[in-house]
């Protein structure tokens, strides 16, 4: 039995029975049998499905909200905006697909030589409990609009939530097969990836998974995409506008009570106004509301996990050995942990050079432009950065400066379906979203006719 919990009662929430290998084997085969019709329906086709998934989505957003905020601890407000977002996920790429998959024509010697994007089959997806529906979506809109097939393996905690994500392709109309949720454990992913069906992985989590995931997938020579987190650093520079800053970096850090790879995990302030800054960021930090998450009211809701929960107090309790101080929180109590500034921190410090996968941002001070960037680059994550100035054209000439896969200016970094969403270094590779990450799982073949 594979069980969720939910984390703020404790309760059981629901469980599902695990697979066998017989039944892996009879949904791969369902998979594989579906790919040969669905790469073939027109684009026409896909599109008014996937407008009917994004209808559903809606139709349904309480239900399927309360269940993530059961299942793993998420306040509910932003369980619902969550679901909102996936409806557009599967909006943009219904109306977007089939010119972002349009062929190409290029001028050469040929007669006429141009590329087609194809869909190469049934790709299966790791994915993580952290965004349990938005994870799965901006895998699974474009790889279905592109006419792939996916097969999803979703966190052990969550897997209510995988079944209504099956479930809302389904009531969409989504012919069977099309996506299917295995209730399986980790330990029956290998095979997966090895079987011939299977034609690609993506996988979003943790380093140790990523990195398994993507060996198997190296030596079966078939592709992967990983989006393993980060530690993003939020960069305040002397002449930000403090009060926005502030509002901007407390949400970037807080929102899903800091779960989040693209969370703003460091923040490094410009020495003159650290003090200034730090009055106000605490303010607010301290007037967050924590509490039940299917309230309305929590902002702070729990940790989707006690042994996560006690990792993060570990990273804390080792800076604070080496010499970080606490402003604001530091404690925890099962899954939940207190909103909590650490002071003093330097690089060589767990909240700085580890992820920090809860709501603990670490606070350190630069006194020039290249200190800060030397900072941020000295992170083995690289998925993103925020730089905040009121100096554009001085943070525009930074931009190639940072060696992560996206700088936002003036605003936290956030996965938009329009734009490309992915990291360098140990964040992983490959991109998601926009024309990017449709295009990752198709064989851009080359025609060439003399
Ligand atoms: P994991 O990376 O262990 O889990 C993510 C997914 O990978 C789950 O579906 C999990 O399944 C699966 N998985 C884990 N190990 C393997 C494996 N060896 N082979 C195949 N699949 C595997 O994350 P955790 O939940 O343990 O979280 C640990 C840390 O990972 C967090 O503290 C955070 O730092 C990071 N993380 C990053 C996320 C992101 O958004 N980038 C999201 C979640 C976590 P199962 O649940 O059954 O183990």
């Amino acid at each position: 039995m594979i069980i969720s919990k939910n984390p703020y009662t404790g309760e059981e929430v629901f469980s599902i029975k695990e697979y066998t290998n017989i039944e892996v084997e009879e949904a791969l085969e369902v998979a594989n049998k579906r790919f040969v019709s669905w790469k073939n329906t027109s684009f026409e086709e896909r599109s008014k499905l996937m407008l009917k998934a994004a209808v559903e989505l809606r139709k349904n957003k309480q239900e399927y909200a309360e269940n993530i905020t059961q299942e793993m601890g998420k306040p509910i407000t932003q369980a619902i905006a969550e679901i909102e977002k996936c409806a557009w996920v599967c909006e943009y790429y219904a109306e977007n697909a089939a010119s972002q998959l349009s062929k190409d024509s290029i001028s050469t010697n040929a007669f006429k030589s141009y590329i087609t994007y194809e869909p190469i089959g049934v790709i299966l997806a790791v994915m993580p409990w952290n965004y349990p529906f938005w994870q799965v979506f901006r895998f699974a809109a474009p790889a279905l609009m592109a006419g792939n097939i996916g097969v999803l393996k979703h966190a052990s905690n969550v897997m209510q939530s995988a079944n209504n994500i099956q479930k809302v392709f389904e009531r969409a109309g989504f012919p069977k097969g099309c996506f299917q949720n295995l209730p399986i454990s980790s330990s029956k992913v290998e095979a997966i990836i090895r079987d011939f069906r299977i034609k690609a992985v993506t996988l979003t989590g943790s380093k140790p998974a990523g990195s398994t995931v993507a060996s198997i997938a190296g030596e079966e020579i078939k592709k992967s995409v990983l989006e393993l987190g980060g530690s993003n650093a939020l960069v305040v520079f002397r002449d930000a506008a403090i009060e926005d800053t502030v509002r901007t970096c407390v949400q970037a850090r807080f929102q899903n009570t800091g779960q989040s790879c693209i969370a703003g995990k460091r923040l490094l302030l410009h020495e003159s106004i650290a003090k200034d800054f730090l009055e106000k960021f605490t303010k607010e930090v301290r007037e967050l509301k924590s509490g039940d998450p299917m309230d309305s009211e929590t902002y702070i809701g729990v940790m989707a996990r006690e042994d996560l929960a006690e990792d993060l107090e570990k990273q804390v309790q080792q800076s604070l050995k080496e010499g970080a101080k606490i402003l604001v929180g530091g404690k925890r109590d099962k899954t939940y942990f207190e909103p909590t500034i650490l002071t003093e921190v330097t690089p060589d410090m767990p909240v700085f050079k580890e992820e920090t996968f809860g709501p603990v941002i670490s606070v350190t001070t630069f006194k020039t432009e290249k200190e800060a960037i030397d900072m941020v680059n000295s992170s083995a994550f690289g998925l993103g950065v925020s730089v905040f100035t009121e100096n554009l054209d001085a943070a525009e000439s930074m931009v190639p400066q940072f060696e992560d896969g996206a700088v936002f200016i003036n605003e936290l970094v956030k996965s938009d379906p329009r734009l490309p969403f992915g990291g360098t270094k140990i964040s992983g590779y490959g991109r998601e979203l926009s024309l990017h990450g449709i295009q990752e799982f198709v064989n851009k073949k080359t025609v060439y006719i003399k």
